[in-house]
């Protein structure tokens, strides 16, 4: 069965729909694209999908566990330990170096301090960025701070990967290039992907992707582009 599904999942703010019922499985190591227009629902998917929001109806199963009925903690737990996240911009803790923003995940996973920053230097390294291990993000570039985020959504070597816009924030340039790296290095470890994008450039990354329609999978699956 597949590592990561959801069954007829159904989520409202209110009274607004924003899933009306969504299917998708994501196999071991693959790297599916959601596309679709602003305000679909996309955003809304990888939230339940990741367990950071609970489905009101249908459900989603992680090797073979129907996760929508855990608790707030066991669903973190398993943030930690199973999931990585990566948003589009903002999210290394500003008051730290780099090479304590990715050691920070290894402490909460309960990793000794040395142990945990020697790991944090070599993912900065994996990442093309090790020479910043001593510089706080106000110092980076957008690129490289989410060079930086990646090596911290990876350092636990997780099964899922969630980016919900990862390159959003950067110059078309810059934006494929890292996205070029977080592929790269999500393939290496073998972590399937579940990649939240409306850029047509980012989508040709994926081995599949799924088009999201006002909530619900667009019929037609003509997306951005990605080979099928
Ligand atoms: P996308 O990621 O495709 O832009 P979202 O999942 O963010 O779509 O949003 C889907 C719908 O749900 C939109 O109509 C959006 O306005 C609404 N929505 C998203 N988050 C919230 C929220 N926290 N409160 C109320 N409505 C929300
Ligand atoms: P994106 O389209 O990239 O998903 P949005 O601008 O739609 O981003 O959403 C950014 C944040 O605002 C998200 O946390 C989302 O849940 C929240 N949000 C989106 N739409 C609404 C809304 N109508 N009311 C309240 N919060 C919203």
């Amino acid at each position: 069965s597949a590592l990561l599904s959801g069954t007829n999942v159904v989520r409202n703010y209110g009274a607004t729909p924003a899933l009306r019922g969504v299917d998708l499985a994501v196999d071991e190591g693959e790297i599916v694209a959601v596309t679709g227009p602003s305000g679909c629902g996309k955003s809304t998917l990888l939230h339940c999908l990741a367990g950071i929001l609970r489905p009101d109806a249908g459900t989603v199963t992680y090797r073979d566990q129907n996760i929508g009925l855990w608790s707030e903690a066991a669903r973190s737990r398993l943030r930690r330990t199973d999931f990585g996240v990566l948003f589009q911009f903002g999210q290394l803790v500003p008051e730290l170096t780099a090479v304590e923003n990715v050691a920070l995940p290894l402490l909460l996973a309960g990793s000794g301090r040395r142990e945990a920053r020697s790991v944090a230097a070599e993912w900065l390294d994996r990442l093309g960025v090790a020479e910043l291990a001593e510089q706080r993000p106000g110092a980076m570039s957008g690129g490289q701070q989410q060079r930086c985020a990646t090596a911290r959504a990876l350092v636990t070597q997780p099964r899922v990967l969630f980016a919900d816009e990862p390159t959003g924030a950067l110059d078309v340039l810059t934006g494929e290039q890292v996205l070029g790296e977080i592929v790269r290095v999500a393939r290496e470890l073998g972590t399937a992907v579940v990649l939240v994008t409306h850029a047509a450039s980012v989508a040709a990354y994926a081995d599949r992707e799924i088009v999201l329609r006002d909530g619900v999978l667009d019929p037609t699956g003509l997306g951005l582009g990605v080979a099928r």
